[in-house]
């Protein structure tokens, strides 16, 4: 195998070599079926077996809670923001909160707004989504359809440490970019979503949480695909669901379980990995201006500045030469941004780390 760069890549991103190399062999033969994973029906007993083994993972790494429903869906985190506000807000006559903490808060939002009343509980727009809200500044409408969060901004690196208090109201998290990263309480939440290819695999599956009582709500007249409760009620197999992703995700899932020992370890690995980057980053405040306050950092995407965008270049061109690939931050935001998932080994964010001193030695004096 050609040598394996450190990819920074915000997602699709870095996936374990392990499961990279399992994912191998099940292109060829899933072991003991004598078929590739890419060949096999839908509706066949090894793929039950997948769906089972995927759920019962999930299930078991997040500590859900029965009465809730996993779905895996298509159309990314993209469709979600129309799904959530199409079975939830749709007909309602109520309001959806959002809390607006970087741009992928925002789409959400604005899609919500095509299918009904939806209200900004919270915007960081102010100040570029550099931190979060505070418990005591939001105020949601006490008859809320429910209050729709981002758990990590991929794009400004802001991340919730624990999710907001919204009382009885229905919690709506897309947590696209942290899913899988740490422990989650998830009986405080009504639904969450998450598209595979940051944490939990490669794009083309989305995995929805959903608590039993939310899919009451789903309106007469959604199209099929689009419905919430007909996808819980086909177990995900309404139409041909995306076999190799759940696969992949399944995957992903052992790789937590067996390898890492579960979220919680997985946590603390990431915690670490990440203070590697936010020590330089507080040690060295004149030369790389981090973008995310203090207490809004996320632990999955390290985002910062420069003293000048010439320099920031050639930070990512330095960078690459050595084998340390897409930094480049968002073009909405600019500057750099590590993104250090799961996957991402701690040598990856050492050798990171080493050269942004060496950089800053070379270029700041
Ligand atoms: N939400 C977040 C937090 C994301 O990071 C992304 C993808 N970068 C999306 C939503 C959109 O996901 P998709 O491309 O799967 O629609």
């Amino acid at each position: 195998m050609s040598k394996r760069v450190f990819n920074f890549s915000p997602g699709p991103a870095v996936l374990p070599v392990k499961v990279l190399e399992e994912a191998q062999q099940a292109v060829l033969e899933l072991p003991g079926v004598g078929m590739s994973i890419l060949e096999i029906s839908h509706r066949s007993k090894p793929f039950d077996a997948v769906m089972t083994e995927a759920k019962s993972l999930l299930t078991e790494l997040l500590g859900i809670p029965a009465g809730y429903s996993i779905l895996f869906l298509q159309g990314g985190s993209s469709l979600q923001f129309s799904m959530v506000a199409m079975n939830l807000l749709r007909g309602t006559g109520k309001t959806a909160d959002y809390v607006l903490t970087g741009t992928w808060g925002t789409k959400a939002f604005q899609e919500a707004q095509r299918e009904g009343t939806a209200r900004a509980a919270w915007d960081g727009k102010s100040h570029n989504y550099a931190y979060l809200p505070a418990q005591n500044e939001l105020k949601f409408s006490p008859d809320a359809a429910y209050v729709h969060i981002t758990s990590n901004e991929t794009i400004q690196g802001v991340e919730f440490p624990a999710e907001p208090d919204t009382g009885s109201i229905s919690l709506v998290c897309d947590a696209s970019s942290n899913f899988l990263s740490r422990p989650v309480a998830v009986e405080r939440y009504g639904l969450i979503y998450a598209c595979a290819q940051k944490n939990a695999g490669i794009s083309g599956v989305t995995a929805v949480i959903i608590r039993d009582d939310l899919l009451k709500r789903t309106p007469k007249g959604l199209p099929a695909m689009l419905d919430y409760q007909l996808q819980a009620a086909n177990d995900s197999l309404y139409n041909t669901p995306p076999v190799f992703g759940i696969y992949v995700l399944m995957l992903i899932a052992r790789w937590l379980k067996h390898d890492i020992g579960g979220l919680k370890k997985m946590a603390e690995i990431n915690q670490e990995k990440a203070k590697l980057l936010y020590d330089v980053l507080d040690a060295n405040p004149d030369f790389y201006r981090g973008h995310a306050r203090a207490d809004s950092r996320s632990m999955m995407n390290v985002t910062w500045r420069l003293p000048s965008e010439e320099l920031e270049q050639a930070f990512v061109k330095q960078a690459q030469s050595r084998s340390l690939v897409d930094l480049k931050g968002h073009r909405s935001v600019g500057g750099i941004r590590a993104s250090i998932y799961n996957a991402m080994p701690r040598e990856g964010v050492v050798a990171l780390r080493d050269f942004m001193l060496e950089f800053k030695q070379q270029n700041g004096g």
